[in-house]
């Protein structure tokens, strides 16, 4: 098989040296070149990091592996950034933001629709740099590529969505509040959408002037690393985006750094909680998405075979990697003896590496998460549920290193349960049973998270009372993945968010930015006044 697609002719030649050289540098080039397949890397390189616009070559002591979650071969090596190498981030994000927030808004405006082009011409790119890395098939690759390309494209309304206020107060006395950069921002992402989540802060930090140190997931650093380098190239000066990795050590570097006034993160909930904490007192503003259980109601009025297809989809698409997978089905009434045919479909599922055709569901990223989903089923087994399909000892063919966990689904499942209690972030879809349209939504608020929920039903009026008393803050209505475009946020509520300013929309412009007043006289008259007043200005 071959690891590299050449789109031009003309760089066949560069594909031949491209091969000697290393995956990762070959996928930060050449936007015509790429992997295609998960054939064995012959010298796996290393990660760089980007600062000033340039990649720079770490002087790590300590590597993090990067496996390939279909073989588990070496892809790369991703650095632990030393303490100088994470000051130099700053230190350029800290000089760039001294002209960067001086600059028009026209002109960021401008970055921001030559980097949405150059996110679609390098589309594949990224998407083969996922797969490669995270493991998630390639259709849905593209798919992570563009939700995170309609963040950029929403970023180029910033002209719209930073006007300010402005009132004459008094006679000749003006008032104006607008908005401005907080100066050098972080973000810290997770492993599962590596291009999406990036693409929630850079585009964002570009328009609203601030300058951006981002730490990617040390899983699969690829895709924001090509992401940097096409910010360079649609004219992002040097230090407005600064890539750094690692790991703790690195994350709370940026908690205590006292030049990053915000950070943005993405992950788990343990993570999540130390970072705001953290964060939080050391005076930094910080959005924190989070884990999640999202719930789907099923009711008898629903059209039957459309609600199973999404349900199927969303449980298990990404393999169940994802924030809003769906992830716990409430059965109301006769609904229950559906989820045979919720089983029979699931089978119908191809799981294989993410680059072959026609694979519906790719492997989870490592071997550790693949063991603790097997756990979480084991424990469901033991704490009386029934394994209605069972996706544990699932070999893919062709990949017997892989760490691939087949569509599971799990019935009879009550909270309490761990297989309920706790994210799985794997395939798998349990299932609980409810008589009632007011029992299924008392159990779905009394679950910790609040990311998203879903109701499948053919009433408006039952949609309409689900929306009203649904805790959650992303509802779906026959919409089994409700995450909103951005031009609306991303509204996780509950265990799921934490924070006061949602992702990306108008919330996320807020979090970057923070208010200034101005209020100016300029008397029409021509008025020497000759007499102090010291009482408090009423603007009469
Ligand atoms: P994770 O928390 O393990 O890692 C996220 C980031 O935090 C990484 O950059 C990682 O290096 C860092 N990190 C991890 N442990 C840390 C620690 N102890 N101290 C400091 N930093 C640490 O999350 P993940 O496994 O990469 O991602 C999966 C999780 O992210 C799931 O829980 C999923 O629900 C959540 N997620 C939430 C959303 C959302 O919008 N709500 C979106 C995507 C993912």
């Amino acid at each position: 098989m071959s690891r590299f697609v050449s789109l031009k002719a003309s760089s066949r030649l560069l594909n031949r040296r491209a091969t000697a050289l290393t995956t990762a540098s070959i996928m930060r080039r050449m936007a015509s070149s790429y992997p295609t397949s998960h054939a064995k890397i012959e010298n796996p390189g290393k990660t760089q990091g980007y600062v000033n616009n340039q990649y720079v070559d770490s002087g790590a002591s300590k590597w993090i592996d990067l496996h390939d979650p279909a073989t588990n071969n070496l892809v790369t090596r991703v650095p632990q950034s030393t303490p100088q190498e994470l000051t130099a981030a700053v230190d350029a994000a800290e000089e760039a933001f001294k002209t960067f927030k001086n600059s028009s808004i026209l002109s960021r405006q401008q970055i921001a629709f030559n980097f949405v082009k150059l996110i679609r011409e390098n589309w594949d790119r990224l998407a083969a740099s996922i797969t490669l890395e995270q493991g998630k098939t390639l259709p849905d690759a593209k798919g992570d590529v563009l939700r995170g390309l309609q963040v950029a494209e929403a970023a180029c309304n910033v002209t719209q969505d930073l006007s300010g206020q402005f009132l004459e107060v008094s006679k000749d006395m003006e008032t104006k509040m607008y908005r401005e950069p907080l100066g050098v921002v972080a973000a810290i992402c997770p492993f599962n959408f590596p291009a999406m989540i990036p693409l929630w802060s850079i585009p964002l930090s570009i328009v609203t002037g601030n300058t951006l140190v981002l730490k990617p997931s040390e899983r699969d650093p690829g895709a924001a690393m090509i992401l940097a380098d096409l910010a360079r190239q649609a004219g992002a000066p040097p230090g407005v985006i600064n890539i750094v990795h690692g790991q703790a050590p690195t994350v709370d570097f940026i908690l205590d750094e006292p030049r990053i006034k915000a950070i943005s993160f993405v992950g788990s909930d343990k993570a999540g909680k130390y970072i705001h904490q953290r964060g939080t007192a050391n005076g930094k503003r910080v959005q924190a998405n989070l884990g999640a259980k999202n719930h789907a109601i099923l009711l008898p009025d629903a059209n039957k075979n459309a609600s199973l297809n999404a349900i199927v989809g969303a449980a298990f698409g990404a393999a169940g990697q994802r924030c809003m997978a769906l992830s716990a089905l409430v059965t109301v009434g006769e609904t229950k003896s559906w989820v045979q045919e919720i089983v029979e479909r699931a089978k119908k599922l191809k799981v294989s590496g993410g680059f072959e055709e026609g694979t519906d569901v790719g492997p989870v990223i490592s071997p550790e998460s693949k063991q603790r989903i097997y756990d979480i089923i084991d424990s469901a087994e033991k704490e009386g549920a029934t394994i209605a399909l069972d996706g544990r000892s699932y070999t893919a063919e062709g990949y017997p290193n892989g760490n691939f966990v087949g569509p599971t689904v799990i019935t009879g499942v009550k909270p309490g349960m761990r297989c309920y209690d706790e994210e799985i972030f794997g395939p798998v879809l349990v299932v609980l049973e409810e008589e009632n349209l007011d029992d299924a939504i008392a159990l779905i608020n009394r679950n910790k998270y609040g990311n998203g929920s879903a109701i499948f039903t053919n009433s408006g009026a039952t949609g309409y009372k689900f929306q009203k008393e649904i805790e959650a803050g992303q509802v779906g209505i026959n919409v089994p993945i409700p995450v909103p475009l951005p031009m609306f946020s991303f509204t996780g509520n509950k265990g799921s968010f934490l924070g006061d300013l949602n992702f990306y929309g108008k919330a996320g412009i807020h979090f970057l930015t923070q208010y200034k007043t101005v209020t100016t006289h300029w008397r029409s008259e021509d008025a020497v006044a000759t007499k102090a007043s010291v009482n408090m200005p009423t603007h009469n």
